[in-house]
């Protein structure tokens, strides 16, 4: 396998729709235990993790405003979205006796604690694992923006896109049988090819902080850990 860096500290990004399983709406509990359970052995390695979940299995404002609605009132229902998705995980990290913390991006006191970068740090610092939720806290963002986003303000080593396929390819490689799986690309060489990994202004602001993209499957069973030790499949985004 390739020489992969040594990570000290994580953030790992996963879909709404990863959580959803085989189902088609809503939350599969035994998946959720399953990023746990590849959380937890990130952990024993001695490695820090922290978490963005997406909305995209229960709500995108997307939906909303082709629906002829208000694109920021839907955003705010994706936004809210991922804090369901959030508690889900630190419940399924709280079953595995994985001392957990939800910061939302939008104040919601009575649920989880606020965001902040100097409390993220303070928690990561202590060993918790520190869970993102409501993503930027901003409409026409991203989970995607808010992953990069945070991966920068924590000085993560890598953020670890979890997807549906192995790697980034030059097509999708579900629609396209010739499609191209890359080891090793530049932030650059995704931007010029247009390589839907993640929306442009995540990898854009990767890139501005040298933060490398490590893209996986999620649904491979300990694939993050054989990443984190220098070998599974995956493609390195670096420059
Ligand atoms: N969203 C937003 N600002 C953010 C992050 C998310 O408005 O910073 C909203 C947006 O409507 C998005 C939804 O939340 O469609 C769910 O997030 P996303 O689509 O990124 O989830 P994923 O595709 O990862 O499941």
């Amino acid at each position: 396998p390739d020489q992969h860096p040594v990570f000290r500290r994580v953030l790992l990004k996963a879909s709404g729709e990863a959580l959803m399983g085989e189902q088609k709406f809503g939350i599969d509990v035994s998946v959720a235990d399953r990023i746990a359970a590849d959380i937890s052995e990130a952990r024993s390695m001695g490695v820090e993790v922290a978490v963005v979940i997406g909305g995209g299995n229960i709500f995108r404002g997307v939906a909303v405003a082709s629906a002829g609605g208000d694109r920021v009132t839907g955003d705010h229902m994706g936004m809210l979205a991922t804090v369901i998705n959030s508690l889900a995980l630190r419940t399924s990290l709280m079953k595995m006796g994985i001392e957990s913390v939800v910061l939302s991006a939008i104040a919601m006191p009575e649920i989880c604690e606020s965001f902040s970068q100097r409390q993220a740090t303070a928690y990561m610092d202590q060993g918790k694992v520190v869970i993102f939720a409501g993503g930027t806290g901003n409409p026409f963002f991203t989970t995607d923006s808010a992953a990069a986003l945070r991966a920068a303000e924590i000085g993560a080593d890598a953020l670890f896109k979890g997807t549906q396929v192995d790697g980034v390819y030059s097509a999708d490689p579900k629609k396209d049988p010739t499609a191209k799986r890359y080891e090793r690309i530049t932030h650059a060489e995704v931007l010029q090819h247009d390589l839907a990994i993640m929306d442009t202004a995540a990898i854009a602001l990767a890139r501005e902080n040298d933060i490398p993209i490590i893209v996986y499957s999620i649904h491979e069973q300990g694939g993050f850990g054989e990443i984190l030790r220098g070998g599974g499949r995956c493609t390195i985004v670096s420059d």
